[in-house]
């Protein structure tokens, strides 16, 4: 039995992820937690090329495991789709959330409620031992609010609104944030197309 090594280091995901592949039946471990440190350049021009780099650096290293990665950002119709592959390092990596979730705040300054539209997106690639490549993607549909709001989730999510629900994702349980978020039916597309490639 292949055991699915999944190349992130953020807990939060690794929750989730044990959350939604547990019932493949399949061991998941973190690539740490599988001895292997090794720093991969995000270079790809698409959330799925950055998912494949990365599933295949570490599939190199463990030819024996199933091995995943994602990718994911926010995409803001208004600003022709940023910060997209570059969410994590917009402003600069180490700059606080609070900072560039007031950044976009301001760069939308007067811009009616329907051309505030964003989406998150999440692609998640995986290698089988045989070489076979499976990719997956989800959306998560919302807009940039006019405030932050929400302890919880992480990264952008106070300032996305849900209109259908009239609250920011930040107010989400995580159990109610995964049923709708990008990496949730990522997540839950490649369990299937996993259950299905394995037989
Ligand atoms: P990566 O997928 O770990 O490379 O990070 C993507 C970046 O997109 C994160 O650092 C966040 O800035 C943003 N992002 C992705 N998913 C979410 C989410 O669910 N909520 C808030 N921000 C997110």
């Amino acid at each position: 039995m292949h055991r699915i090594v999944f190349a992130t280091a953020n807990q939060g995901k690794l929750k989730e992820i044990h959350q939604i592949l547990g019932d493949t039946g399949l061991e998941i471990v973190s690539m740490a937690e599988a001895g292997v440190d090794i720093d991969i350049e995000e270079d790809g021009t698409t959330f799925e090329e950055n998912a494949l780099i990365k599933a295949r650096a570490v599939a190199e290293k463990l030819p024996n495991d199933i091995v995943m990665a994602d990718d994911s950002g926010l995409e803001i119709d208004y600003l022709g789709g940023e910060p997209g592959i570059y969410s994590a390092r917009y402003l600069g990596h180490d700059t606080p959330y609070h900072d560039k979730n007031m950044h976009f705040i301001k760069l939308l300054e007067g811009v009616p409620d329907e051309e505030r539209t964003a989406r998150f997106v999440c692609s998640i690639a995986a290698v089988l031992p045989d070489g076979r490549e499976i990719t997956t993607h989800g959306t998560y549909e919302g807009m940039i609010g006019y405030e932050e709001k929400g302890e919880n989730g992480f990264g952008y999510d106070p300032v996305f609104y849900l209109p259908d629900v009239k609250c920011y994702s930040a107010e989400l349980t995580d159990e109610e944030k995964h049923a709708r978020s990008h990496r949730g039916k990522a997540l839950r597309a490649m369990r299937d197309e996993l259950k299905k490639a394995l037989g």
